[in-house]
């Protein structure tokens, strides 16, 4: 599996640092807002990550951040007259439906700054300590950028060309820095904001420092994937291997992930401009597992348009597959025969080159866009060669290859019918026959049937209660 690793900008082939397993963190949006759909790219790119790898066996503990402390959220807070966190609690709970809309995994750990304070404060001691920081006379801590010798080698810039073009960025109350290129790690309070004690003031964090340190608290010091938007490169990343590699004294994470930006009309995405999205705009008119399709139909490092046309084609698209899945179903339950005769024998083997075709796109660097192309010959195929005379053991196995990719995209191509409530109750009504006749094997098949079609049944003393999951 190759990786195209944003430090050495080059594809390098993935290693994991333990045998098995992946240790992966992805910056998460700012809560201040419901998130738009640019946010959405990478969350659906590092969760499709995140299942290949999976997919493949390796064991993935998966952090992703909410930072939920920052001057947006307090502004919010200001204008509503509530407290940051009432804003910031609302936005994490509109952001994880959207992610549960869009099939996106929940991470293993979803730290929030706000709750991971200490441990910056341990940080940013031992940054002063070992003397990569210093504090300046109302209390703030900077970063002191050019004791860090490696400072740059994300971004490929050069200090001295950066010095050039900071100088210019000086603004009051920053002539507390040594040098322009300094930035902050904690700052003292404004009134009106939400503050932490601290030994240098009351105040509240800079924004790179929470990374650093829930990456090092949930993940450890090493880590083998850091992912998130372009945009993040610099300074923010730049910024946390600057302050986890001086912290530490150890290589922070071995490969760096960044998704290119998704475009409005070929236009950057803005409020002010009126191009603007959230992903609850977008499930207004589509199913978010079109949305999911649209972001995987390009590769993730290719900057990506946004138009209605191309909505529209990725809704065609994501329906070819669902389709085809839902014919082979219908073929399923009227097949004639059991078992593959010789000629299907032949092209189930045939079948699994789309298989290998999907793994050998995903391994070159998560190229989604290859990977669908080659769902999408599984499904002609399958078109093309099932019938009524097909047997259940190849429509099964065709359905289950295109299921398996699908899901390794995190697409959700077999609908599940909706159960009448009457057809629920039928079923309840025989597996309550069954118990009296003490025919449990039927009743618990029954429980299971039905829990297959998220039912779920309660036995309680007024009797049998039954709610969809
Ligand atoms: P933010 O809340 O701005 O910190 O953004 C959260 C994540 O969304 C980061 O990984 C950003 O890089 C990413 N992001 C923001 N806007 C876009 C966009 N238009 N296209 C792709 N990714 C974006
Ligand atoms: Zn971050």
């Amino acid at each position: 599996m190759k990786i195209y690793n944003t430090l050495s900008k080059r594809k390098e082939e993935f290693v994991p640092l333990e045998e098995g397993k992946v240790k992966m963190y992805v910056c998460g949006p700012t809560v201040y807002n419901l998130i738009h759909i640019g946010n959405a790219r990478p969350m659906i790119v590092f969760d499709t990550v995140r299942r290949y790898m999976e997919h493949k066996g390796y064991e993935v503990n998966f952090v992703s951040n909410f930072t939920d402390v920052d001057d947006k959220i307090i502004k919010k807070a200001i204008e509503e007259g509530v407290d940051a966190a009432v804003i910031s609690e609302r936005y994490i709970a509109e952001c994880k439906k959207d992610m549960q809309a869009m099939n996106v995994k929940p991470a293993t750990t979803h730290p929030k700054a706000t709750e991971e304070i200490c441990g910056m404060l341990d940080m940013i001691g031992t940054l002063i300590e070992k003397g990569h920081a210093y504090v300046g006379e109302d209390g703030t801590v900077y970063f002191k950028t050019r004791s860090f010798k490696e400072y740059g080698k994300l971004s490929h810039k050069n200090l001295d060309d950066l010095q050039g073009g900071n100088r210019s960025l000086l603004v009051t109350g920053e002539d507390q820095k040594q040098d322009p290129l300094d930035f902050v790690l904690w700052k003292p309070k404004k009134d009106g904001e939400p503050y932490w004690e601290s030994p240098w003031c009351n105040g509240r964090p800079g924004w790179h420092i929470e990374c650093s340190v829930m990456s090092k608290k949930y993940l450890g010091e090493e880590i083998d994937i850091h992912a998130g938007g372009e945009d993040l490169v610099f300074p923010h990343h730049e910024n946390e291997i600057a302050q986890s590699e001086a912290a530490n004294g150890k290589p922070f994470a071995k490969y760096w992930m960044h998704n290119a930006f998704l475009n409005i009309d070929n236009k950057k995405m803005s409020k002010s401009a009126g191009n603007f999205f959230t992903v609850r705009d977008i499930s207004e008119k589509y199913d978010l597992q079109v949305l999911r399709f649209f972001m995987l139909s390009a590769h993730y490092r290719s900057p990506l348009n946004f138009s209605a046309e191309l909505m529209e084609a990725a809704s065609n698209g994501y329906d070819r597959i669902v389709t085809s899945v839902s014919n082979l179903n219908y073929l399923l339950e009227n097949a004639a025969s059991d078992t593959m005769s010789e000629d299907e024998k032949k092209l189930a083997e045939e079948a699994k080159g789309f298989v290998a075709k999907f793994d050998e796109a995903m391994d070159d660097d998560f190229n989604t866009a290859d990977a669908i192309a080659a769902i999408f010959e599984l499904v002609k195929f399958a078109n093309i060669n099932t019938n009524e005379a097909s047997s259940k053991e190849f429509l099964k196995a065709l359905k289950e290859e295109i299921i398996m990719l699908s899901d390794i995209c995190g697409l959700i191509v077999e609908k599940k019918q909706e159960m009448l409530d009457s057809d629920i109750e039928a079923l309840i009504e025989e597996r309550q026959a069954a118990r009296k006749a003490k025919n449990f094997q039927r009743a618990d098949e029954i429980r299971n049937e039905l829990l297959d079609k998220g039912i779920i049944l309660e036995d309680t003393r007024e009797g049998v209660k039954w709610k969809r999951a």
